[in-house]
Formats: C-alpha cells, sequence, structure tokens
C-alpha cells in the first residue's frame, strides 16, 4: 500500500543532506552588509549630499529633486558592486502581505547601446499599475491611479538581484492604499504629542520616538508531509484531523533543545535576517511541538514593522531550502496551542529617556506615571477599536481559545504599578505635595521600584500587559502586518496626549501649580479608566461576564468586531490626529470584510473538497471491506455465527454510515449557505453571512471527520495525520 501520505512520510524520514553551515564570520561583521545605511551612505555619496539625506531622514521631510539624483547615482554604484542588477519600490498594499515590481537598471545611452542608469526620478517615485490591489473603492471613487513614493526612514536594501526601496503606496488624491502611509502619520502625531507633554518635565526634549519589539511565534512542519495536505496548502491551517495521542501535556517543548535540523534552519535564517540590518536576538522552541520563536531586539516602529515583513518572507524562504514549509497562520492546529506576535511598545525621548521607565526623581516619577496612565485611558477608549486593529479571520480561531488573550482588551499592570496606582486614586493634593519650593511642589509619591525587567510578574493571559519598561501587546496575530495595530496603538496615544495637555493647561490657566495640575488630571484618569485594568485570570468565564458588566468590547464576531473602525469615536480620533480620513476607513473596512469573506470562502470550497472526495471515498472503501469480511465470514460460518463474531464490524460499518452520512448532509449544506452569502451585495452583510452561515458549519464537518480517522484503517487513510504533521 503506498499512499500519498505514506511516499510523504518515507521521503520526509529519509536522511536528507542538511544544507552548508552559516558562515563562520561573526554576525557584528554581517549585520546590514545588505543595507545602505549610514556608514555606506558615507561611503557613496558626496558630503554635501550625505548631510542633506541625513536632515531629510531626521526630520522625515519629503526629498528634494535637487539631491535626488546624486543619492540615487551613490545607491546604484554600491547596489552594482554588489551584483544588483535590478530595483523595485517595495510597498504594504492591503492584501497583508508585500508587493514588489521589479525593473533593471538597464537604460538606451542615446547613443545606440545601453547603459546602467538609476536616477532620483525613479527612486523618489513609481506609479506600479496597482489596479489590482485593494482599495475598497477609493481608486474608483476618485478616479486616481497609485503612486509609491520612497520612504526615506527605511533604508534600501538587496535581495538577491534587486534594490529593495521601501515606498508608501497612495492614491493621486492622497489617499494611502497601504499600511506605511497611516503608520507614519500616527508616528508623527504621537511623536509630536507625547513631545508637547514631555515639555511639562524636561524643555529639552525634541521629539520622542516609539519603539517596538516583535517576537514572532511560527510552526515549522516537514515540507514533504506538508505536501500531502491540502487543507495547509491552501489555507495555512489544518482543518481536520484528530489530536495526536501526545503534544504538548508534558509541556517538555517550551524552551527544550532545538532541533539539529531546526538549528540549521534558525542559523540560515539569522545570517540572511542580520545581513539585512534585522538585529535577530532570541530564539527558542515555543510551547507547542514543532513551535518555535524568534525575536529580534527593538527598533524605531517603522523600521520594526518593516524588518518583521522582510523576516516573514525570508522564513518561508529558507524554511523551504531546508525542507521545512513555516506555517505562519495563527492556528495552524487544533488542540495545541497557536501563535501570536507579541509587540512590545514603548516611547522614548530624543535624549533616550524611555517614558514608561520609572525614574528616581519625584519629577522622573511623574513624568512615568502621566505616560503609563495615559496609555491606560487610551486603551480604555479605544478597547474595541485595538481589537478589530488585530482581527483577522485566522486570528480569530486564536483568540478566545484557551491558550492565547480573549477576544476582550484588558490591561495587567502587576502589583507595584497597581497599588501605586490605586494609592494615588485615594489620595488628595494635600496627602501628597510636602511644601513648595523653588522648583515648583515637592512631592511625595508612593515609591516606584526602579526597573526590575526579570521580577514584573506576567501574567500571560493579558492581552495587554506592562512590562517592566513597556507595554506588551500580546493579541497581535503572528501573520499580520504589525502596522494596523501600531497605527491605532500609536494614533490612540497622540489623541489622549493632546487631550491631556488641554486639561492640563486648562488648570494652568486657573493658576494651579504644574506639578498640581498633573496630579488631579492623573487622579480623575486613574478613576475613569479603572475598568481596562484586570490582574485576574483572562482566559476565564467569569472574566467575561465581568467584562461585560464593565462595558468593555465583547464582540466575538470578526465582521462585527470591524464595525469599531467606523464608530463615531474612532472616526473623530483618526481624523482629530490627521492620520486617516472618513473615506479611507470606509475603504479599509470594505477590504477587511472582502478579504475575511474570501478566506472563509476558500476554506469552505478546501474542507467541502476534502469531505465529499477524500474522507467520504476512503471511509466507504473500509467500509465495504469491513462489509467484505463479514460476507465471507457468514459464508463459513453460517449468518448466526457470524453476526456474533464480526459484531464489532458491523457496529463501525453503522459507525462509518453515522459520520458520512452526516459529513454528506453538512457538506450540502455548505455549498447551499456559500450560494446564499454569494448573493449579497454589501461587504459587510456578506461577511456576516459567512460567518454566521458558512463557517459555523466547519466545526461540525470536522468533529465527524476526526471520529473516523480514529476508526479507519490507517493504512487507508492518505491525509498525514498531526502526530506525523508535527514530527520534525
Ligand atoms: P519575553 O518573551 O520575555 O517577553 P523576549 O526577549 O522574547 O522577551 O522579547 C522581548 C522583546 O521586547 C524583544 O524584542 C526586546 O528587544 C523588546 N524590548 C525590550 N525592551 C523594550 C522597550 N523598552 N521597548 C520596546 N521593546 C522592548
Ligand atoms: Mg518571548
Amino acid at each position: 500500500m503506498s499512499t500519498t501520505r505514506f511516499r510523504a512520510v518515507e521521503r520526509a524520514h529519509a536522511k536528507r543532506p542538511i544544507s552548508a553551515t552559516a558562515p563562520e564570520e561573526r554576525m557584528d561583521r554581517l549585520y546590514a552588509k545588505h543595507v545602505f545605511d549610514r556608514e555606506k551612505m558615507f561611503r557613496y555619496l558626496t558630503r554635501e549630499t550625505y548631510d542633506a539625506l541625513v536632515a531629510v531622514i531626521q526630520e522625515g521631510s519629503p526629498l528634494d529633486r535637487s539631491i535626488a539624483d546624486s543619492v540615487a547615482e551613490g545607491m546604484r554604484r554600491w547596489a552594482t558592486e554588489m551584483g544588483v542588477t535590478h530595483y523595485t519600490h517595495w510597498f504594504q498594499p492591503l492584501t497583508g502581505g508585500t508587493a514588489e515590481k521589479h525593473e533593471s537598471f538597464l537604460e538606451y545611452d542615446r547613443k545606440g547601446g545601453v547603459m546602467e542608469e538609476f536616477s532620483g526620478k525613479v527612486l523618489i517615485q513609481q506609479e506600479p499599475d496597482a489596479s489590482s490591489f485593494p482599495n475598497g473603492g477609493i481608486r474608483n471613487t476618485f478616479e486616481a491611479r497609485g503612486y509609491t513614493a520612497w520612504d526615506a526612514s527605511s533604508p534600501v536594501f538587496i535581495i538577491d538581484d534587486t534594490l529593495c526601496i521601501p515606498t508608501i503606496f497612495i492614491s493621486y488624491t492622497g489617499e494611502s492604499l497601504d499600511y506605511k502611509a497611516p503608520l507614519l502619520r500616527a508616528l508623527r502625531a504621537v511623536d509630536k504629542a507625547a513631545t508637547a507633554v514631555c515639555h511639562y518635565f524636561n524643555p529639552e526634549v525634541r521629539s520622542v520616538c516609539a519603539y517596538l519589539g516583535i517576537e514572532q511565534e511560527y510552526f515549522l512542519v516537514d515540507a514533504d508531509v506538508a505536501g500531502a495536505r491540502p487543507d495547509l496548502l491552501l489555507t495555512g491551517r489544518t482543518l481536520m484531523g484528530h489530536e495526536a495521542a501526545r503534544n504538548q501535556q508534558l509541556e517538555d517543548h517550551y524552551f527544550g533543545s532545538i532541533p539539529r535540523r531546526v538549528m540549521e534552519f534558525m542559523k540560515d535564517l539569522e545570517v540572511r535576517a542580520v545581513q539585512l540590518g534585522i538585529p535577530v536576538k532570541t530564539r527558542h522552541n515555543e510551547v507547542a511541538p514543532a513551535q518555535f520563536e524568534l525575536a529580534p531586539i527593538y527598533e524605531e516602529c517603522n523600521l520594526a514593522v518593516d524588518h518583521n515583513m522582510i523576516l516573514m518572507s525570508l522564513m518561508r524562504e529558507v524554511a523551504a531550502e531546508h525542507g521545512f514549509r513555516v506555517l505562519l497562520h495563527e492556528k495552524p492546529f487544533k488542540g495545541i496551542n497557536g501563535s501570536g506576535k507579541h509587540c512590545n511598545w514603548s516611547l522614548g525621548t530624543n535624549e533616550g529617556t524611555l517614558l514608561f521607565s520609572p525614574g528616581k526623581t519625584a519629577n522622573d516619577q511623574l513624568r512615568y506615571l502621566t505616560f503609563v496612565v495615559n496609555t491606560l485611558m487610551a486603551v480604555y477608549h479605544h478597547n474595541g477599536l485595538l481589537k478589530a486593529s488585530i482581527m483577522s479571520a485566522t486570528n480569530a480561531h486564536r483568540l478566545g481559545a484557551n491558550e492565547a488573550p480573549p477576544a476582550i482588551i484588558s490591561s495587567f499592570l502587576g502589583q507595584e504599578l497597581s497599588s501605586m496606582l490605586d494609592a494615588i486614586e485615594n489620595s488628595t493634593d494635600d496627602s501628597l505635595i510636602n511644601s513648595t519650593t523653588k522648583q515648583g511642589l515637592s512631592l511625595s509619591l508612593p515609591q516606584i521600584p526602579e526597573i526590575q525587567i526579570d521580577n514584573t510578574d506576567r501574567n500571560r493571559t493579558s492581552p495587554f500587559a506592562f512590562t517592566g519598561n513597556r507595554f506588551e501587546f500580546r493579541a497581535v496575530g503572528s501573520e499580520a502586518n504589525t502596522a494596523t495595530a501600531m497605527i491605532v496603538l500609536n494614533t490612540a496615544m497622540a489623541q489622549q496626549l493632546r487631550h491631556f495637555q488641554a486639561d492640563v493647561d486648562k488648570l494652568l490657566g486657573e493658576g494651579h501649580e504644574l506639578q498640581q495640575a498633573i496630579l488631579s488630571v492623573l487622579r480623575g484618569y486613574i478613576r475613569e479608566c479603572k475598568p481596562i485594568r484586570f490582574e485576574g485570570n483572562g482566559y476565564s468565564e467569569e472574566w467575561k461576564a465581568e467584562a461585560l458588566r464593565r462595558g468593555l468590547d465583547c464582540e466575538t464576531s470578526c465582521p462585527l468586531i470591524f464595525d469599531a473602525y467606523l464608530k463615531k469615536e474612532s472616526v473623530a480620533m483618526f481624523e482629530e490626529v490627521g492620520v486617516m480620513t472618513l473615506p479611507e476607513l470606509q475603504a479599509r473596512n470594505e477590504v477587511k470584510w472582502d478579504t475575511y469573506t474570501k478566506k472563509i470562502q476558500i476554506e469552505a470550497r478546501v474542507l467541502g473538497d476534502l469531505a465529499v472526495n477524500h474522507i467520504i471515498p476512503i471511509a466507504t472503501e473500509y467500509q465495504h471491506r469491513l462489509a467484505e469480511g463479514v460476507r465471507n465470514m457468514t459464508k463459513v460460518l453460517g449468518r448466526e455465527e457470524a453476526e456474533q463474531l464480526c459484531a464489532d464490524q458491523l457496529r463501525i460499518i453503522r459507525e462509518i454510515a453515522g459520520h458520512t452520512t452526516e459529513i454528506s448532509e453538512l457538506s450540502y449544506q455548505l455549498v447551499g449557505a456559500r450560494k446564499v452569502a454569494n448573493q449579497i451585495e454589501s461587504e459587510r452583510e456578506k461577511a456576516i453571512a459567512y460567518h454566521d452561515t458558512v463557517e459555523s458549519l466547519f466545526d461540525p464537518i470536522r468533529h465527524h471527520i476526526d471520529k473516523l480517522e480514529l476508526i479507519v484503517d490507517d493504512r487507508l487513510w492518505t491525509l498525514p495525520k498531526y502526530r506525523e504533521l508535527l514530527e520534525i
């Protein structure tokens, strides 16, 4: 018997040559070898061009055409020396992936031949034929083409023979068609608002930067074994499969020793990542079998987002070279942990102060409190929107499951910070203010301990946890472009800080002392945003009921969660801070609903196909074999004795009939539900129908298939089972 499955498994276990080990070069020498960073700018540009470009990068202003040509020429010289022949504008359309269209440097030299050229014009701007990228109707409404423009704050890099230029993608009328443009706007907004607030504490601060450290979780499966699972190949997750007898219950995989074959993959990946300037640092096994994590050191938010997008495509590529398939889906396997992408977020000043780090002086402590409390306020007021920012058809499977944050946003602060906020809440000005000195007031704030990063007790069930000097947004999905979450978080923070400044200034106008004004505004905020603070077990049923009582967003249906983007308060927030307009938000939601529908549609097709064309025929074949056996026994032994001896076979024959009948019936319903949903015009309504009537059939169908997997002869079952998929 040589089925697809057995051939696949045999191949997988054959000894394969491991690709060459990483070169003996040191990581610090390889770092950014493929990036046009400051050092290369300095070497390949004139002093004048270098200074002008650095200024553009620092100020975030557009690159002037007068220097663009010489920047481009320097880049081309460097790239050519590195063996590069092509260039591309690299952007992040609303598909969730990245896009590129390669052009060679080749141009006519106007003397009858050709030469290599790269002008400032094509560096700065291009017009990709982008009509097939999702735009949610913007481009039709405004009859505008899209163009890409270089984001000079993210350096140019080389992949294979191509110079990649990170760009934003916008329509001619200025609406963003990607993730980068609004992210840059949000980052600028939070910089401006936070810098203004910093001036209460330190007038010297010139700018504030949002930092992001991304922990990327993923699964590795053998490429050949995965190749025999159409559901994994086409949807990124298993739509069926009974749990393996042994998976993560022994908890022996987490931080366990990394299998050699995986180690080879990681080493190669790290070398390639480091050459692209991605500061990868941490690697370890995750909780589930075949699950791992990779985390670069935190960087400026925009760069960290770009690097994560590059990293995900590198992972796919390097995995293939090692005979693996990397699964970035949030929930590839039922019954074992899913994958997330923890986003460690903080704000820091140009002088190097991390704003979520408690300081030593009363002034520092007040600054620390100000930023922590304002973050809580932002998360409280926009908790539904933050949830929408991380929600997707795929992440929906992970959230609310027993190992991931629930579909409710709350914040965990840890005992020390919590009791400190409580103390301030219950204080009066008189109890905190000691005396008035020349510098202002002398305060006796509750003592904040020094940063104890390893000491912050970690509540793993919290979707937005304070971890010493940063917040960790854990609900973000492993497959997501983190820009969506970062756009919302930074915009919400920018808006909140603006409101804080207005509130404090009002009190100052009424003649209050600065510290007193700040404390009194914070005291009010601490009371107001209390419902967002939750220190308990986020997985528990009691929390769901409690969160509902507290008025937090508890919606669980993905298409309905997206509505949060169009709520009055959300639109007002995006418009006030200048990050997105109503038409942009509407367009994006159209894309979100459409993407949701398509993902469920594909899953429904694959599930239907597997159920009807694989599972039922296999189960029926086994059933026939059993029946044949019973018939033969009857011939030999007579009916009465055969029935007695074949009781088990007869029971299984009936059980199979029960399951296959159910699968047929449900699959038929699935097709019907799709047909009805497909008739719906509105993207929102269609997505809701797909959620309520199509997706809701997946689990019942799967239930019967998984039961069959347990009773059908193993030799007949063509799909690799969980124990084979998770064995690497
Ligand atoms: P853990 O799993 O314990 O949370 P990891 O070491 O896996 O920690 O990842 C933590 C991530 O947080 C890393 O990317 C790290 O660089 C990042 N990080 C550390 N400090 C900050 C900070 N102040 N702001 C943003 N990210 C940070
Ligand atoms: Mg970690």
